[in-house]
């Protein structure tokens, strides 16, 4: 029997609707117009809110929110041209071409709390070109979180995410965290000098995969990169060649070796060398410890 005209016609519409539903969201296409949508060569940049109206027929409310979002659209665009163009000057001593490194940029403002960002490298993207991904407030990403991502975008246009470590990367990028998260790492940092108690820095090299939440390893990250730059202040290759051999070392003496070739001493060396610069920085005097008290030698009455 065939079936009836009218239900053939509702499950084949009911399936395209499925396939084209699949389709927009691989695309990456939003679905609701509230978009602020903006692009040029280098950029593609998408800023949506999770302020939607409840009211669906309030067009005047629905207008506004579109403003908004393309306001902060455009926005975006000046600060990412600005960040990209100031990096990559600043780290490498280069401009990147119009049109190299082309990034897809998605927005969505949101409250603090839902807070996270990521760059995505074109290799791992779901797109053609790289990608990055923030939920934040207003005033964060405008404040740090934009500038923190466009320098990892630099970073791999420059040298290609799978040459440089992850501490090195965020190490780096760090530099542009806001106020509210340099006093939390000093403290953080402040506290490892005074107790003498630091996490491993061999550890903190074998880091692959980083979430926004690991604190002590953006912690660690940011003063180590500081303190080998301020090592070789105008040297930037030779910190680099070093993070790259880092992230290729198999065990603790590959890191040696690295040490002793591009700062011309131990990896334990510089790792104790480091602490003193947290030391001295902050005026913290070498806790002492019970155990590391030096041994008052006693002559033994006996034999004397
Ligand atoms: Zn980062």
């Amino acid at each position: 029997m065939e079936p009836l005209p009218f239900i053939e016609s509702k499950t084949s519409s009911r399936k395209w609707f499925v396939v084209i539903t699949i389709v927009l969201c691989l695309a990456g296409v939003r679905v609701h117009g509230q978009t602020g949508f903006v692009s040029n060569e280098n950029f593609v940049i998408y800023c949506t809110s999770s302020r939607i109206p409840r009211d669906k027929n309030n067009d005047e409310l629905y207008q506004k929110i579109l403003q908004e979002n393309q306001e902060r659209a455009e926005k975006i665009m000046i600060m990412a041209e600005r960040y990209k163009k100031e990096f990559s000057e600043e780290i490498f001593d280069q401009t990147i071409p119009y049109g190299k490194g082309t990034c897809r940029i998605d927005v969505e403002i949101t409250s603090e709390k839902k807070h996270r960002a990521y760059f995505y490298p074109k290799t791992t993207s779901k797109h053609h070109y790289s990608n990055i991904e923030i939920k934040t407030s207003e005033q964060r990403l405008f404040e740090s979180t934009l500038a923190h991502e466009i320098v990892h975008l630099v970073i791999d246009h420059k040298l290609g995410t799978d040459f440089i470590p992850r501490w090195l990367d965020e190490g780096i990028a760090s530099i542009q965290d806001g106020d509210k998260t340099r006093i939390g790492r000093r403290i953080q940092i402040m506290d490892y000098a005074q107790t003498d108690n630091w996490p491993s820095l061999e550890e903190v090299m074998k880091v692959k995969k980083v979430t926004s939440d690991m604190h002590e390893f953006y912690t660690m990250a940011f003063y180590f990169t500081q303190y080998l730059s301020s090592i070789t202040p105008k040297n930037s290759l030779n910190l680099v060649e070093f993070g790259q051999k880092t992230k290729i070392a198999k065990d603790k003496k590959d890191l040696d070796e690295a040490a002793k070739k591009y700062y011309k001493m131990s990896f334990d060396e510089l790792e104790a060398q480091w602490h003193a610069w947290v030391r001295q920085k902050y005026g913290i005097r070498m806790p002492i410890k019970q155990n590391k008290l030096p041994m008052i030698k006693r002559v033994n009455p006996l034999v004397r």
